[in-house]
């Protein structure tokens, strides 16, 4: 892939040390990506994406050695964490350094970084010779993308380049953890499981549910909404809707004996893997049917189940309050 594109990543790494805004592919979503070291340049994504400026963003760097020139380093925690999980779905939220400015940190005295594993990415951070700031590439509030067209569609007319690398492996947001000294936080859910993370450092708090604190918009009680309305997949909203085009996503199961309109199974395995991967797209696919509304299996609450799960819930969330 990398291969045929080198021109257009060459193209996209002076567009980002001009200052201008580049859509990128990473393994998890992608991402709006602006110089993160430049502040005017960062001020575009908030604008670009409509994103409320007090919504910090995450810094991409394309090397681990790089971590120690943007924030500080309190625990070897931190090395235990990048040594296993980078490049991968991890951010971590450390004590910033005075060179990354306030407006990517939305005035925080700390700062997200993490090292993506999509060697597109990589090699446009690198080329960039700069950190990354990117947040997903879409519109605040609504559907993060997995594939190119994604974000042609809600932000194509407004950037300076989208770089296509097909779909996104892993398909959802990374995990983002608050390293305060010894002690560690999770403050949003994502592709590395909780579990796994505690099996290299272990003990890890969960960030107190339904908060509304600013320096933690993952938290936001709704977000990650498509625009048709959406639902759990219950009996009881089966029913309320019966008379309706309803589109239903599954996990693994098969409800076909209710004849939904469109019926989408993200992983016949029952992989939360793969299904992690598959849930945006297929957000996507129906949103752009015309569907009166879309109803959601819930997903087990274990492993990335819970990502999964907290994407769910927000995305409901937005039609529960009208
Ligand atoms: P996204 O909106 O997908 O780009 O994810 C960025 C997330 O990183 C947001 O939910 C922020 O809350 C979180 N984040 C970034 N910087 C910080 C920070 N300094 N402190 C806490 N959370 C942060
Ligand atoms: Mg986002």
């Amino acid at each position: 892939m990398i291969e045929q594109i080198r021109d257009q990543i060459s193209k996209a790494a002076e567009i980002i040390r001009r200052g201008g805004l580049v859509a990128f592919p990473t393994e998890t979503v992608y991402g709006l990506g602006a110089d993160g070291l430049n502040p005017v340049a960062v001020a575009k994504v908030f604008e670009v994406k409509n994103r409320p400026t007090f919504n910090p963003l995450i810094l991409h760097i394309e090397n681990k050695d790089r971590l120690n020139t943007v924030c500080e380093i309190p625990t070897d925690k931190v090395y235990d964490l990048i040594n296993e999980f980078w490049p991968g779905p991890l951010t971590l939220v450390l004590p910033k350094k005075s060179n990354v400015p306030a407006i990517v940190t939305g005035g925080l005295e700390t700062v997200a970084i993490r090292m993506p594993d999509n060697s597109i990415a990589l090699e446009l951070i690198r080329q960039s010779d700069t950190p990354i700031a990117a947040p997903s590439a879409n519109l605040f509030g609504q559907l993060s993308p997995t594939r190119a067209v994604h974000v042609q569609k809600q932000l194509g007319e407004k950037i300076d380049m989208i770089l296509d690398g097909g779909k996104c492996s892993i398909g959802i947001e990374s995990t983002i953890l608050l390293i305060e000294n010894e002690e560690v936080t999770v403050l949003r859910h994502g592709g590395i499981p909780v579990e796994s993370l505690r099996e290299v450092i272990g003990e890890i708090k969960l960030f107190p549910k339904k908060s509304d604190r600013p320096n933690a918009p993952g938290q936001l009680p709704f977000h990650y909404s498509p625009q048709t309305p959406i639902l759990m997949l219950t009996l009881e909203n089966i029913e309320k809707h019966k008379n309706q085009k309803i589109g239903a996503i599954f996990f693994k199961g098969n409800y076909s004996k209710f004849n939904f309109a469109r019926e989408i199974i993200l992983s016949r395995n029952g992989s939360l893997s793969e299904a992690a991967a598959n849930l945006f797209s297929t957000l996507h696919k129906l949103d752009d049917m015309q569907l009166d509304c879309i109803l959601v299996e819930p997903f087990p609450p274990e492993g990335l189940g819970v990502a999964l799960m907290d994407r769910i819930q927000k995305a409901v969330a937005k039609f529960e309050v009208g």
